[in-house]
């Protein structure tokens, strides 16, 4: 096991009906700790950006279109295995195939409303953290 940086997106589906602080209980219930974290606007233009490997998908424009419908939470979690564990938390993309007591589960409204995105390696969750966020925001301890 190491010590890994994830990043987590709480969607506009889940932060409009007031779920942030239920899904940051399953967090640290599992162990992961929320280091950083802010509540922020995407834009059309950062969202296509952060999402630019599936712009060859069908639901892309609908993928960034839900993500600028509403405010979402960019959070960096850390721990053991913390992508790994973050993603089992989660639970599978389509909320159908999700295993109980997942999030994905328990609040997902469908495969592209989905309530929280985390990373799926440790490129892209270091990609993706300097994304979201400078190094000043992360005070690892
Ligand atoms: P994950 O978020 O589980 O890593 P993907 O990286 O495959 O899943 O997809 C990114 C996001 O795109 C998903 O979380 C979901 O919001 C959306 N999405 C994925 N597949 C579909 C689909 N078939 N139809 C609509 N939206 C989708
Ligand atoms: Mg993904």
């Amino acid at each position: 096991m190491s010590i890994e940086k994830t990043l987590s997106i709480i969607k506009p589906d889940a932060t409009s009906r007031n779920l942030t602080g239920q899904i940051n209980s399953i967090i640290e219930k599992s162990g992961l700790k929320i280091i950083a974290q802010k509540r922020i606007k995407l834009t059309k233009d950062i969202a296509s950006r952060f999402y630019e490997v599936h712009k060859n998908r069908p639901f892309f424009q609908d993928l960034v279109s839900f993500m600028i419908s509403g405010p979402v939470v960019v959070q960096v979690l850390q721990g053991d295995d913390a992508i790994a564990l973050y993603r089992q938390v989660m639970g599978a993309t389509n909320p159908e195939e999700a295993e109980a007591g997942t999030i994905r589960k328990q609040f997902a409204l469908s495969i592209e409303a989905n309530s929280v995105h985390g990373s799926d390696s440790t490129d892209n969750a270091n990609k993706e953290i300097s994304f979201f966020f400078a190094e000043t925001e992360l005070y690892e301890s």
